[in-house]
Parts: C-alpha cells; structure tokens; sequence
C-alpha cells in the first residue's frame, strides 16, 4: 500500500465550504507534487490534541482558520516576525517536527491590491471588522504607509482599539478605532480612499446583508470585500453600481494560498489555476440549505435557456428566434420586471434608482426561475447577483452571448437605452469599464459560451442549439 507523509491540512470550525482543498490540490498537482491538502474540523478544545497529531505524523504545514487564528499562537514552537506582529497565524510549516506559525493573510491582501494597481501609501482606509482578517489587513496596510480608521460594533469595540494600538507607528501612519455606527460611518467615508469588508457581514447564507448604505460610496473609492462566497455580495454589487473599483475576497484568498504554498513546498505557486480551481468551485457550488432535497419525480436537467450577456450583445432578438426554433416559451425578464412593479424600467430607475431595481429585478428572477421549457432572456445585470444565478442555473442553461466591445458601443450608439444607468452611450469609458467588470462574471456562470461577434442572430441561435445538444450530451 502507497503511503504518503506529503500531507496539509486546514484545521477550523466549520471547514465544510471552505475552498482551501480544491485550490491546493489543483496547484500540487500541476507541480506534480505527491502531496495531498485535506481539511478537518476541529473544536477549540481539541486544538492543541490537532496540532499535536499534525507534528507526530509529520503533516508537512497547516492552514488555520476561524475561529484558531489567535489561539493556535501557544500551541506553536515558534512564529515569524510578521505573525507575531499581527497576533494572528493562518498558516503553519513543520521543520523537522517544530511548528512555525506564519501570516499570508496580510500579504495576500497586499497582493491582491497591487494587482489592481493600488498603492495604499498616504491612503485613508476604512476597515469595518476587528476580527482575525482585520488585524492582518490593517498590518498590511498600515506597514504600507495608509491611515486607518477601524470600526466596530460597540460591544466589541476594545478588540478594534487593541487592534490599532498594535498596528507599525510611524510619520503618517495614523490609526483610530470607532464603534460602527451610521454616523461615525458616514463620518469617516467621507474622506475614505479606500473601504475594506473585514466582517462576515454579505456572506453566505446572509447575502442581502450590507453594512454600507449606497449613497455613502463614491466613485473614486476602491471597495474591497474580504467576503468570497458569494463572488459578487451585495456591498461589491453596490459599489461597482457607484462607479466605484471594486475587489472581491476571492483575489486575496487565492493570494494568502499561493503563499502559504510557497512556504511547503519552496516551489512557486501556480497562481492562475489556484484561482481558477476556486471560481470553478464557487460557481458551480450548490449553495442550497442542507437536506433539501428535490420533490419526488423532479427532473434535475434544466429545460429552459437563459441568455446572459451586455447590453446590446443582441439577447432580446436571438432568445426571439432560439424559441421559434425550439418551440420555448419566450421570456424577457426586463418586461416581467416591468408587469410586476406596473412601472417602466426608466420609472423604477427614477423611482427607486438601481438598489430598488436591483430588489425587483431578484423577486422576478425568483419567480421565471420556478417555469420550465422557456427562452429567458437576462437583463444585462443580472450576473451580479449570485443569488440570481443560483436561482437561473436550478432550471436553466446558461448561454453567454460574448460580443466585442467595439460591436456593443456602436449597437448601443444606434438605439434606444431604456436604463438611465447607461443613458450617456457617449460615455465609452464609462461603457468599457462596465463590460470589463462584468466579463468575468457572464463567463464564470456560463454553461456555454457564443462568441456573436460577426454572426446574425439567426445563425448565433443556430449555434446555441449545436452547442445545448453538445451540452446535454455531456451531462
Ligand atoms: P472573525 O475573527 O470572526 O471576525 C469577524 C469580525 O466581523 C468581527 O469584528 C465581528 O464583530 C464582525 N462582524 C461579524 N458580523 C457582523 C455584522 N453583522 N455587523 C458588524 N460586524 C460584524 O472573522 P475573520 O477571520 O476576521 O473573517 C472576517 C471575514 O473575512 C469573513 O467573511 C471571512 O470569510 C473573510 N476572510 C476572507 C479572507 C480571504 O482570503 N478573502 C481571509 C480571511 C477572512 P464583533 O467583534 O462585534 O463580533
């Protein structure tokens, strides 16, 4: 029998939904490495019996997560000096049986704000949270030379003051905690570069939960959600809605586990597939109350298409043609939409601006999402929100419909705009960066991908009907 001594592991309560395994394994293996990332759930009183059993079986290194970040610290032969720094450790390598504690949380949120191009030096960062990510990402950012203002909620808001007192002092390295309140909010957005989620406040299973009213982020703010499941939580949606940059938590997960990597193996981490194994494991997670189960004789394969794409990408006439096609019944949810709220969309616009939509647009994604044999076609938001998605996928094949750029701006330069989001197609910048934020959501969620550019509608539907009968086959 084979055995193997190339073991890590996540120790954490729960670890169920973590994303740790799928990623570290998909990077050992395109190493080639015989190593194996396994992940156990382990109670505060069986922590140390854990770590002990790590070391006598010789696990080459650990992630540690909620809630043992702190208190994993004595249980550890030694730390580096950034984890001491931070008081916190998600990441442990065994030397020859002695268990060094390292923090690549810090790092990874750094990473992943350089690859955006963000340099925190001189910056005013809010960070809502005082928990395990907060203390590493207000190392992280304090080092870098930001200003930082930690709010938290009142009861526990000692935890944000011990943060800051611990935080690199220096010329221009300010640090403040305040209780989480709407004016003290309010107060310190206003002057906020930068704004990081540190809380659990938007994830799973609490998805239209946000701490942020809209009204408070302004353009010119980066929003930076340490939230992963869901990709897009309400506060990114919001933000992105706002014209705000916008970082979802999936880039510094991906970043903290390609460090972590690096420290086992030595080896350099593949970065890429870590991250693609993560999204393909988001996407395709069945986020539904455990137990549920479908009624008796329910089929599980979806019987209707959704066409998803951007505005102009040519959704409403090739759904027209593909349920002429496949005797589907033709639904555009922007006009369900508008029979629901008995309002055109430009009135909700104007009524109750994009949140209020937003809200519409969800209870009539909930309700086309329960019939069966249909054409839908999306509005062109409808990607971020992964509640909308999870809904869509239960029935539907999810058909991306990809066009240039070039083509969108100039279909959009020819027609009627209906929603007063995009109601300046001069605004090309403005309609470029919208497509490039959007891109990677279309394609994540997609089941199958039509590249439009150039063909006719009716040829793109004829497309769609080869590529759903290869689909089928494959599932
Ligand atoms: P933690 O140590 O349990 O701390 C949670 C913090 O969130 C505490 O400050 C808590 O406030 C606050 N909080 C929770 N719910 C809140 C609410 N409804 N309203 C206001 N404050 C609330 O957890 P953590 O390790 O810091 O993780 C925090 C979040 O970051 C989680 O969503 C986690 O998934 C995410 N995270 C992401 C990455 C990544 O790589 N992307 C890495 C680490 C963590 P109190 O002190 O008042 O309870």
């Amino acid at each position: 029998m084979k055995t193997t001594q190339n073991i890590c592991a996540l120790l954490g309560n729960p670890v169920e939904h973590s994303l740790s395994p799928v990623m570290h394994n998909a990077a050992f293996r395109d190493k080639g490495l015989d190593y194996t990332y396994l992940a156990f759930n382990v109670t505060q009183d069986r922590l140390c019996s854990a770590l002990e059993g790590a070391r006598a079986l010789g696990f080459k290194g650990l992630n540690i997560t909620i809630p043992h970040k702190v208190n994993v610290i004595p249980f550890l032969d030694e730390l580096d000096p950034i984890s001491q720094r931070i008081g916190a450790v998600n990441t442990v390598v065994n030397i020859n049986g002695r268990l060094k504690g390292y923090n690549t949380d810090a790092a990874g949120f750094r990473r992943a704000l350089e690859d955006k191009g963000i340099d925190p030096a001189g910056k005013h960062v809010v960070i809502l949270g005082a928990g395990g990510a907060a203390m590493a990402v207000s190392y992280s950012l304090a080092e870098a030379g930001a200003g930082i203002t930690v709010l938290n909620r009142l009861a526990r808001l000692n935890q944000a003051v011990a943060l800051t007192r611990n935080l690199p002092s220096g010329p221009g390295k300010t640090a403040r905690a305040l209780a989480l309140n709407p004016e003290n909010l309010a107060g310190s957005l206003e002057t906020a570069d930068i704004l990081v989620n540190a809380t659990s406040s938007g994830m799973y299973p609490k998805m239209e939960e946000t701490l942020v009213p809209c009204r408070l982020i302004r353009p010119e703010m980066t929003v930076f959600d340490l939230v992963y499941n869901p990709l897009q939580t309400r506060l990114v949606s919001e933000a992105a809605s706002a014209g705000a940059m916008t970082i979802n938590g999936l880039e510094m997960l991906v970043w903290q586990g390609a460090l972590a990597f690096e420290l086992w193996t030595g080896l350099s981490a593949p970065v890429g597939i870590m991250r693609s194994e993560a999204l393909k494991a988001l996407g395709g997670r069945p986020e539904k109350p455990a137990g549920r189960r479908e009624p008796a004789g329910a089929t599980a394969l979806p019987t209707s298409i959704a066409l998803t794409g951007f505005m102009g990408s040519g959704k409403t006439t090739v759904a027209r043609i593909l349920a002429e096609i496949t005797g589907k019944r033709l639904v555009e949810l922007d006009r369900v939409i508008e029979v629901n709220a008995g309002a055109s969309i430009p009135e909700i616009f104007a009524r109750t601006g994009e949140t209020g939509f937003r809200e519409i647009e969800i209870e009539a994604v909930k309700e086309v999402s329960s019939g069966r044999n249909q054409v839908i076609s999306c509005g062109g938001g409808v990607v971020l929100n992964k509640i909308n998605m999870d809904r869509l996928k239960e029935s539907a094949v999810i058909c991306y419909l990809e066009v240039s750029p070039e083509v969108i701006m100039s279909r959009m330069q020819s027609q009627d705009v209906e929603k007063p989001v995009l109601a300046d197609p001069a605004d090309r910048e403005e309609v470029a960066r919208l497509i490039r934020f959007r891109e990677p959501f279309y394609r994540a969620y997609a089941d199958i991908v039509i590249n439009s550019t150039g063909l006719s509608a009716e040829d793109t539907a004829r497309q769609i009907v080869e590529r759903l009968a290869s689909h089928a086959r494959r599932n």
